[in-house]
């Protein structure tokens, strides 16, 4: 019986035919022996994750995967992303994705992202625990120029305006209260000081002294976007009485998992670029089943290739792919592989599309189907028939017994 689940999900994994490729999706068109050989014993479908007729984004897709629908639980993409930096949220909590970047005395924006600056810790470290209006401001560096802002503290509200105006040239904006709330407002008053002082202590930082003296752009601000309250919600472990971690290189993907209270694991080599290295994620992944009954590995590039349009490019990522997959083929009874996407990424829009996705169960309890191939067309034959994301938690609850009963 199944005891573990390992879940890989391939980021825009589905496409549509390309004439270059004789007709085939890059999926098609890949050579996936590996991924063909566990076709041929699991349980196949698709999946339209968001329901059908809907182009679904990675965070929201992710989300209805792992059984919260984003009615309730979505409120943006900053308490994601911060959870993502190791910032551990609270109920009420409103989090923000910000930019270090460039502004002149009258706060007009010279660069939004301070020169591409690549180290803001401190920077970062300067503006952490500052504290205004009895609200405390948690201020931690991400990758690069990015930085997760964090506001703690009472009566709240994520519904404000942007100060980062997305453009160059531009002032910062004045933050402003999106509905008639006391709360609303109180968080707007709260930004605009806390940008008014980040600018000050910026500013005067020997740090960007130096940047200035070496004809750098100074980091003298940090501009946010995207606010969101933290829900009041169940963590994944506790949700599911399971024991989970996220294996992913990129930012939103281990924010995704932080976000549900996963276990973070740094793999080396996970970039989330087509260099990454996929065997290593795989190898640890199932080293990971030794300790935890849910491993979830996110897999990024066959999504930004599609972006690019770059259909061949994607086959030879989905084909590495498929090599790293030989570490997959033979896993013990008691797990079960789920092999899914979050949407499909179309090579000829250069966007998420609404197309389904495919999706496989792996494992000897499964009914295993006539499916032969791991591919959109092949899938569709196979005997999950047509599923949701939603459906995806449910299903692997019911391989693994721990579905309630209903009813007597
Ligand atoms: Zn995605």
């Amino acid at each position: 019986m199944v005891q573990k689940t390992l879940c890989v999900i391939f980021d825009g994994l589905g496409d549509r035919p390309i004439p270059s490729l004789g007709g085939k999706t890059p999926l098609e068109a890949a050579a996936t022996p590996n991924f063909d050989a566990l076709a041929q014993k699991s349980l196949c479908g698709l999946m339209y994750t968001l329901g059908r007729g809907v182009r679904p984004g990675s965070d929201v897709s992710h989300l209805a995967i792992f059984g919260y629908p984003m009615q309730q639980y979505y409120t943006g993409r900053g308490p994601i992303e911060v959870a993502g930096l190791g910032i551990r949220l609270q109920e009420g909590d409103v989090a923000f994705r910000g930019n270090f970047a460039t502004v002149d005395e009258s706060w007009n924006i010279l660069d939004r992202r301070a020169g591409r600056i690549r180290v803001v810790d401190a920077f970062a470290a300067a503006l952490d625990g500052l504290v205004i209006d009895g609200v405390t401001c948690i201020v931690k560096p991400g990758t690069a120029h990015r930085a997760g802002v964090v506001l703690r503290g009472k009566g709240l509200s994520a519904a404000i305006s942007d100060a980062d105006p997305h453009e160059e040239g531009k002032p910062v904006a004045a933050v402003r209260p999106l509905d008639g709330t006391k709360e609303a407002a109180f968080t707007a008053d709260v930004l605009n000081k806390f940008m008014r002082r980040s600018y000050e202590i910026l500013d005067a930082m020997e740090e960007n002294k130096q940047r200035g003296a070496n004809g750098q752009f100074p980091a003298n601000i940090l501009l946010l976007r995207g606010a969101g309250v933290y829900p009041s919600m169940p963590e994944f472990d506790e949700k599911y009485e399971l024991k989970s971690c996220c294996v992913a290189g990129g930012g939103l993907y281990k924010g995704i998992g932080a976000f549900l209270g996963m276990e973070l694991i740094d793999v080396p080599g996970a970039t989330a670029l087509p260099d990454t290295d996929i065997e290593a994620k795989f190898k640890r992944g199932v080293e990971l089943l030794s300790d935890h009954s849910f491993v979830f590995v996110h897999v990024k590039a066959s999504d930004s290739l599609a972006e690019d349009g770059n259909a061949e490019g994607k086959k030879v990522f989905l084909e590495k792919a498929d090599r790293a997959a030989a570490l997959l083929r033979d896993l013990p009874d008691d797990v079960l592989l789920v092999i899914a996407s979050d949407h499909s990424t179309a090579c000829e829009l250069k966007a998420h599309s609404a197309d389904p996705v495919p999706v496989l169960f792996c494992n000897p309890s499964v009914r295993v189907d006539d499916v032969a191939a791991f591919g959109e067309r092949a899938c569709a034959r196979g005997g999950l028939g047509v599923i949701e994301g939603k459906d995806i938690m449910p299903q692997i609850m019911n391989l693994m017994g721990k579905l309630h009963l209903i009813g007597a």
